[in-house]
């Protein structure tokens, strides 16, 4: 192993070495952050790929929920359902209002309602202000942050209804939990 002095030494020389490249290493901070933001955005869109359902399967989802799956409807409900970004019924009208002409942002609403009421879409309403949809009913929380406006699904556990106070009397059918801060990209500004 090296003496007190060697170490002492290879530590000043490192000292040295970090001052010289104090540049470079920012360069390289900078790009470790590119990495992840790069890592984030495949895992969404690995994750985007695992959940497309097929639109011959959709339909038979629509149909079984008795809903006529007009190619309005087959549409609207593909977007959503395959979607991981919680779009509002604004985000569903633009993607599709090309691909299916006479398509108003009123049809796109009362079609959303209507995938809502039949239990084969979630309406989340983090705040009275702003309304967007997730075509993944199955439960999750969801954290919005207060400065990009982006909305994270989270898992929960089962087990957190047992830190809920009175709810062990309840037959509890349907939760939705929301959390509102900063995100990690925000925090990182
Ligand atoms: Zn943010
Ligand atoms: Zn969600």
């Amino acid at each position: 192993m090296y003496g007190k002095g060697a170490v002492e030494s290879r530590f000043s020389t490192f000292l040295k070495f970090l001052e010289k490249n104090r540049k470079k290493l920012a360069t390289s901070i900078k790009c470790l952050y590119i990495c992840n933001d790069f890592r984030n955005e495949m895992q969404n869109k690995a994750k985007k790929i695992e959940t497309v359902v097929s639109r011959a399967d959709l339909k038979d989802e629509l149909i079984r929920a008795g809903i006529r799956p007009s190619v309005q409807r087959l549409a609207i409900f593909e977007y959503v359902r395959n979607s991981c970004q919680h779009p509002t019924a604004e985000v569903v009208y633009e993607a599709l209002r090309d691909e299916l002409g006479s398509l108003s942002l009123t049809t796109v609403y009362n079609t959303l309602k209507l995938f809502v009421d039949a239990g084969l879409v979630l309406m989340l309403t983090i705040d009275d202000t702003f309304r967007c949809f997730d075509g993944d009913c199955s439960s999750h929380a969801h954290f919005r942050c207060n400065s990009c406006g982006k909305i994270i699904d989270l898992k929960i556990k089962k087990e957190f209804l047992s830190l809920v106070e009175g709810a062990e009397n309840l037959e509890v059918t349907d939760a939705q939990l929301y959390l509102k801060g900063i995100c990690p990209d925000c925090k990182k500004k």
